[in-house]
């Protein structure tokens, strides 16, 4: 018998973990963290319902962290598997992973300091080296080529558009064919290349991020450009919180087209994120996994300047000339994009950018939502500068373009399940399948076991 289970992105955006299980075979799709709200957070410390060392695979969507983060954790806990993955995605990993354990063991190192927490002494998730062994385990998968994976299982990977590496993930097993969406992209993008269909499945998991929204059809260059001129014209600054793998990069293109076009002339632009940096790099190394040319990214990289260390980053915050920052985390959940808020925040000439998903319980959603104080380093500070969002500047599909990839499978599958977003968006989506392609579709709660 065949199941499903979705150990995480059940009802929620994060902590994406989709188990298949047949017989003693078991494959986990994505490995993702817990982010957001602190129910959520929380379960990251909860034991999954499977025992780690007894899953035989994990196969890799993308590597954004709520998709590859909770890995390093599964090996701690025993698993010696492989991971299956691009190899662009095997090589974000690698920054995403090493940056999220050393960032636990901070955390895990000032909460000690500090004697705030209730464990005693508070532990890290996992540490760097648990990331490094993590490493070892990848096994890189071509594109459209069908790869062998343990129990006489079948993978293959198509583009998913979304990040560089991102797949969508085809699973033959117990003579079934189910499909896994991960995140999908946007069509049209001007970095990333459209997703591609896929012609048959018996059984779709789809992400639902924006299952109830349309992304506002205007020239997104346009509103970028006009959110920046008016900042600048108050003799503001324009801060942007930004994924540091995907919308930072997309970013950096996109203000290096504005400049061609003659526009942001006078307007310095920082990128003030390690990790972003190396992300931009990569992005120029791997490319045959995007649209742009190599001298395309090489401009567009080099119109950019580049923040590397702490102190540099602190003078940014201090100097009050008109400028852009793109900085990371894109949820405002930590990084040096808090020092950047904290600074720029209480003053009304300024511009709080966002252009991804914010997920419930993040500082960036709660900015979004109004909140007129926001908590950093333990203090509250008064926002009054701009808070605003260009959501059709985000890596996600909107709700038509999930119909869009949907409707490249050439027969109805006989049901899809719908993963990765808030109740509201999954609930939307849902709707949709069912009124536009009279197909059966449902909202799976997290560990239900579903037979197929
Ligand atoms: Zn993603």
């Amino acid at each position: 018998m065949l199941t499903l289970t979705c150990l995480g992105g059940a009802g929620t955006v994060t902590g994406s973990k989709h188990l298949l299980t047949h017989g003693d075979t078991r494959i986990l799709i994505d490995c993702g963290l817990f982010q957001g709200l602190k129910n959520l957070r929380e379960l990251n410390w909860q034991r999954l319902v499977v025992a780690p060392d007894t899953i035989d695979a994990v196969v890799l969507t993308h590597a954004h962290l709520d998709h590859c983060g909770y890995l390093p954790r599964l090996v701690l806990d025993g698993f010696t598997g492989s991971i299956y993955a691009t190899e662009s995605t095997r090589d974000v990993a690698e920054l995403i992973l090493l940056d999220s354990a050393w960032l636990q063991e901070k955390d895990a190192e000032f909460a000690n300091r500090k004697g705030f927490s209730k464990h005693k002494p508070a532990l890290p998730l996992y540490r760097v080296v648990d990331a490094e062994r993590t490493l070892k385990q990848f096994k890189r998968v071509p594109w459209h080529r069908e790869v062998e994976l343990p129990g006489g299982a079948r993978l293959q990977m198509r583009r998913a558009g979304h990040i560089l590496g991102a797949a969508t993930v085809q699973i033959d097993i117990a003579g079934k064919r189910v499909v896994f969406s991960g995140d999908l992209g946007r069509y049209g993008d001007m970095v990333m290349f459209d997703p591609e269909p896929v012609a048959e499945a018996d059984y779709i998991v789809i992400e639902s991020t924006y299952g109830n929204r349309r992304h506002d059809k205007s020239d997104p260059l346009e509103a970028l450009a006009q959110v920046i001129e008016r900042t600048v014209q108050r003799g503001g600054t324009v801060v942007i919180p930004a994924f540091a793998v995907g919308r930072a990069q997309a970013l950096i293109y996109d203000l290096w087209l504005l400049r061609q076009a003659g526009r942001l002339n006078n307007v310095p632009i920082y990128l003030d994120s390690p990790m972003a940096t190396s992300a931009t790099e990569m992005l120029c190394r791997h490319n045959a996994d995007h649209r742009l040319t190599a001298e395309e990214c090489a401009a567009a990289c080099s119109a950019v300047n580049y923040i590397r260390d702490v102190e540099e980053s602190k003078a940014l915050s201090a100097s009050r000339y008109p400028k852009v920052i793109i900085s990371a985390s894109g949820m405002a959940t930590g990084g040096r994009v808090l020092h950047h808020i904290a600074a720029f925040a209480g003053d009304h000439r300024n511009t709080l950018l966002f252009s991804g998903f914010q997920a419930a319980g993040t500082r960036g959603r709660k900015l979004l939502e109004g909140a007129r104080e926001v908590k950093i380093y333990g203090h509250w500070m008064p926002v009054n500068a701009e808070v605003t969002e260009l959501p059709m500047l985000s890596a996600h599909a909107d709700s038509d373009e999930l119909i869009h990839w949907l409707s490249g499978f050439q027969r109805p599958p006989q049901h899809v399940f719908i993963v990765h977003g808030e109740p509201e968006a999954s609930e939307a989506l849902r709707e949709r399948i069912l009124r536009e392609l009279g197909w059966e579709a449902s909202v799976p709660l997290q560990n239900q076991e579903i037979h197929l």
